[in-house]
């Protein structure tokens, strides 16, 4: 395991605690950036986390893999176990079918948060994890209480708690931010799915913007190996 210096710059790091002193957590994780602080936060605890990487919303294949290789590289550096789940979109797309339209924040993320918490919960239940939680509601573009209703309610069917910690809070979102800055983790402009791409794009349309380009480091504007095409 490499050495990570824990030391801040802009606040001292918390000691967290899982609710009822659950010892193994299954951590559902989307992406990076917002999975860094998050992991970091529990590494520095000593809570025993194990990361799952199962999102068969993102589009196109080489974003999807894109995302996860991220995912992975930061993990390996802390020496933290990292599942690769299925990218089994085909369900994906059935389980949003009629919901293409909704808006971020709708019923078709709904959808998607719940087909991501099941699976996680699935795994934590045969797997012996004592709960589950989701590196999702640190992002400030996410509505954290449908996140949080949608692992209560995932998680229950597989008698496995959901930790509705809040992450932004005590200086996590500036600390996500400083922390994709200083391991210059590949920062996605769409959510993920087909439909948010679009939208995106759609909404850059209008303001006279140029469309996304996937595979763009902010921080460095390093191009990273990715096919272009949607
Ligand atoms: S916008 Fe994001 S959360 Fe909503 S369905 Fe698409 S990928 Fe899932």
């Amino acid at each position: 395991m490499s050495q990570i210096n824990y030391s801040l710059s802009s606040y001292e790091r918390p000691k967290l605690k899982t609710p009822n002193g659950e010892k193994k957590l299954l951590l559902h994780s989307c992406c990076a950036p917002c999975a860094g602080e998050v992991m970091e936060a529990l590494a520095a605890s000593d809570i025993d986390t194990t990361i799952f990487f199962y999102n068969p919303n993102i589009h196109p294949v080489e974003e999807y893999e894109l995302r996860k290789e991220e995912n992975v590289r930061f993990a390996q550096k802390l020496g933290m176990p990292i599942i690769d789940a299925d990218y089994d979109r085909d369900d994906w797309f059935k389980r949003t079918k009629g919901q293409e339209n909704e808006p971020e924040r709708g019923k078709r993320c709904t959808t998607c948060f719940d087909m991501r918490f099941e699976r996680t919960a699935r795994y934590a239940s045969e797997n012996n994890f004592d709960i589950i939680s989701s590196t999702l509601g640190i992002s400030r573009w996410k509505d954290m209480n449908q996140i949080n209703d949608s692992g209560a309610r995932s998680s229950k069917p597989h008698n496995v708690p959901y930790w509705d910690f809040n992450w932004r809070k005590k200086g996590g979102s500036s600390r996500m931010l400083e922390l994709s800055k200083k391991e210059n983790f590949y920062q996605q402009e769409y959510c993920g799915c087909v439909y948010s791409l679009r939208d995106t794009n759609n909404w850059r349309a209008s303001k006279g913007r140029e469309k996304v380009e996937r595979g763009v480091k902010f921080y460095q504007e390093a191009k990273l190996k990715l096919s272009q095409s949607d």
